[in-house]
């Protein structure tokens, strides 16, 4: 008899039956495979159980042996005397690819690595699936026969759902171990990305629901619960696609969009279906179908198809959470006064709707310090650490965890040794700060009297508080496009204005630099479809896009003017290459002004108007281009990725080129040098002037403006306000002179020599 999908619902009926009637482990796992053999026909069919190996982390990823824990049809002696690594033989590859083998003559497969103590010789045809539970392997149940003939694929199917239900099963009656980190002490090291110690209890972004019902009685009933949850879910989907605007930080329209693509998806309804019809609760098959597609998925190299798999997830915790009548955004829960978010990956506007009071620390499975995310978790000082290997699968909610974004270190369950050690780092950092606030209304003044301006980079409503608490004295870059990014669609002229006017005026008369919009590259606008490119770094991005497509830069312009109204407006321009296109920008900025002013709307009074310089083309235009600007910002972030040609966002690359290097420095030193012939006002904005050593250095050949991340500015000014400048750059310049290899060390020498506080 051909296995059909009869078989899983008789099974699991007296699966079910025969768990009711408790007794031993090993009782009832041998009950189990005696039942799927006679079930589905098989000559032998076996369960092998993940196993963790004294020693070796827990939660280490591929780690663990397989163990034989039950078998009708294999020797009888070889249970729990076979243990096969992961990737050992045919179960060890199904195990460490987390998908189906299904073989008419398992012996000429390339992994086949017959046990002899298990007699399976005497086997031909071979099926075999992963037991997986929250979309980690637990086991491999499999099933052989003595003919040569291959199961067709509705058999496989049938006994993934059977697996499926084993695994629920299995782990409802805790016969597979947990992967879970145990309340022992953990230690993970990823990523920081954003620096600051916190100390908290876990919020899982995606809380996972746990399931405790598994049966149901009913399965007509349940089919309805899942289709009443499934239209919830769809108009929860619907709701937020409709009705997200600007001024609602809310979801990213893509990532709504291919919710409401899976939402709709036939083939993954279907299995769920199925699922509930072989007799599981609906929660225990949105789980199970997950849990299957998160593995498959979770093969995949391949970053949009990740993404995907992120999709699929959230999709199906959406439904777990309806099913189970909480609220759908983990976000409105009521948070813990020190909460540490968790999360695999996490859009910027995820995490503006948390209630920040709250949040003291960030971890996810992904980021980079390019990534929005960590852009928006700087601006709101959260300490971010990325890159934390499977933590969003091994920490739960209200687990103790203290983190460090400088060094990237996470202690899940910290011991208290390690507690005291945090509670002294953060208290270190508090005195820091304090310090640091006490400069705050101080002037960035050298030892020999020289002011050092020390502005900060902003992008979002929240930044602008930090204007006052910082003690910046302007915003020397505004970077617009993170209003653009964090809206699910294209802000209005109106909108653009309102914001740039609430800039203006919690500014209270500082400069604002205001840069037109820098999309592109990385920085991805969901409802503006680009082509996909080849190399988006050196793209079609920033100004470029701009010139070809002028009218969402002529908006821009416009709603900045009458923003402006009665004030002084900066304006400055990204990724120019050549004095043309700045010259041609220019020319937009005043159309649009003699045009605002025509139709009688209020303009700024004054106007400054400059360039960044990001590409290194315009360094050999700079005496043409110069003439034509009030000022120029160097944005170090983008001229280092096209100088040394190392894309910023690799983690791979960071710190194999140094900005503290002779080329480097020589090349910003030529570009001040020119700046001042031209008697153009010069500043450095990149994240690079945030740092001491670097910023010191920066001062010694010459350059007297920055723009940093508001976090770094007390830090700097301490720095300036030790300084001695004439002896520093005298000390700088023949540091480039004698030392150009290792400069970094000789310049952290040179400050400690100098007594300046880094
Ligand atoms: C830069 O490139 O240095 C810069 C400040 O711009 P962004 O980081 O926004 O690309
Ligand atoms: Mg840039």
């Amino acid at each position: 008899m051909p296995l059909s999908l009869e078989a899983p619902r008789i099974l699991l009926r007296r699966l079910r039956d025969l768990m009711a009637t408790g007794g031993e482990q090993q009782v009832r796992l041998d009950k189990t495979v005696s039942l799927i053999a006679s079930v589905m026909e098989g000559a032998v069919c076996s369960v092998y159980l993940r196993r963790h190996i004294a020693g070796q982390g827990a939660n280490q990823a591929g780690g663990g042996i397989l163990e034989l824990c039950a078998s009708v049809g294999l020797d009888a002696q070889s249970v729990h005397k076979t243990h096969l690594t992961m990737g050992e033989g045919l179960v060890g590859d199904i195990a460490t690819h987390k998908r189906p083998l299904n073989l008419a003559e398992a012996k000429q497969h390339p992994n086949f690595a017959p046990r002899p103590e298990t007699g399976e010789d005497a086997f031909h045809s071979f099926v075999g699936v992963p037991i997986l539970h929250g979309g980690d392997v637990r086991g491999v149940l499999v099933v052989q026969n003595k003919s040569m003939q291959r199961f067709v694929a509705e058999e496989v199917e049938a006994l993934e759902i059977v697996a499926m239900v084993l695994a629920e099963v299995l782990a409802a009656s805790g016969d597979i171990e947990d992967v879970r980190a145990p309340d022992a002490p953990h230690t993970y090291i990823g990523i920081g990305l954003v620096e600051g110690v916190a100390l908290g209890q876990v919020k899982l972004h995606e809380p996972r629901v746990e399931v405790s019902r598994l049966f149901s009685d009913d399965s007509e009933a349940e089919q309805r619960r899942l289709n009443d949850a499934i239209y919830v879910l769809r108009r929860n989907v619907d709701e937020l696609l409709a009705t997200k605007d600007v001024s609602h930080a809310g979801e990213h329209l893509a990532v709504l969009e291919s919710y409401r693509m899976f939402a709709n998806d036939r083939g993954w309804l279907r299995r769920i279906h199925d699922a509930v019809q072989t007799g599981l609760t609906a929660e225990a098959a949105v789980n199970s179908v997950n849990g299957a597609m998160r593995a498959r998925l979770g093969q995949q190299r391949d970053a949009y198809l990740r993404a995907r798999l992120h999709d699929f997830d959230d999709l199906s915790n959406r439904l777990l959470r309806i099913l189970s009548g909480r609220a759908v955004n983990a976000a409105h829960d009521k948070l813990h006064r020190n909460t540490i978010l968790v999360a695999r990956m996490m859009g910027p506007a995820e995490l503006l709707d948390y209630d920040r009071r709250n949040l003291r620390g960030l971890l996810l499975e992904e980021g980079a310090m390019g990534a929005h995310v960590s852009i928006v978790a700087r601006a709101l000082n959260i300490p971010l650490i990325g890159d934390v290997a499977q933590i969003a699968q091994i920490a739960y909610d209200g687990q103790a965890v203290v983190l460090d974004g400088t060094s990237g270190e996470v202690h899940l369950n910290p011991s208290s040794t390690i507690t005291d050690t945090f509670r002294g780092r953060a208290l270190l950092e508090a005195k820091r700060q304090k310090r640091y606030a006490r400069l705050r209304d101080k002037p960035a003044l050298t030892r020999d009297n020289v002011r050092i301006r020390l502005d900060m980079n902003a992008g979002l409503a929240v930044d602008t508080d930090k204007l006052i608490t910082s003690g910046a004295d302007n915003i020397g870059l505004f970077r617009t496009e993170l209003q653009f990014m964090v809206a699910a669609r294209l802000p209005r002229l109106q909108e653009q204005q309102e914001f740039y006017a609430q800039v203006l005026e919690k500014a209270e008369g500082r400069d604002v630099v205001f840069r037109t919009l820098d999309i592109g590259g990385d920085k991805v606008l969901p409802y503006l479809a680009l082509q996909p490119e080849e190399n988006p770094a050196l793209g079609w991005r920033a100004m470029r896009i701009a010139l070809d497509r002028p009218a969402l830069l002529r908006y821009q312009l416009r709603a900045l003017l009458r923003a402006a109204k009665g004030r002084h407006l900066s304006v400055m321009f990204p990724l120019i290459t050549t004095t043309a296109e700045f010259v041609q920008a220019k020319q937009i900025l005043h159309k649009e002004y003699a045009l605002s002013q025509r139709l009688g709307h209020g303009v700024a009074s004054t106007l400054s108007v400059g360039t960044m310089l990001e590409v290194p083309a315009l360094v050999w235009q700079l005496d043409e281009l110069l003439p034509q600007v009030d000022f120029l910002s160097i944005g170090t972030n983008d001229l280092m990725q096209f100088f040394f040609a190392a894309d910023r966002a690799n983690p791979r690359l960071a710190g194999r080129y140094d900005i503290l290097s002779a080329p480097a420095l020589r090349l910003l030193s030529d570009i001040r040098v020119r700046c001042d012939a031209h008697n153009v006002p010069v500043s450095i904005c990149g994240e690079v002037g945030g740092g001491t050593l670097e910023a010191m250095t920066l001062m010694g050949i010459g350059f007297s403006r920055f723009s940093l991340p508001s976090g770094a500015v007390g830090a700097v000014k301490r720095m300036v306000r030790s300084v001695n400048l004439e002896r520093l750059r005298t000390c700088v310049s023949a540091t480039m002179i004698d030392n150009p290899d290792n400069m970094r060390d000789h310049l952290k020498t040179l400050a400690q020599e100098q007594g300046v506080k880094l």
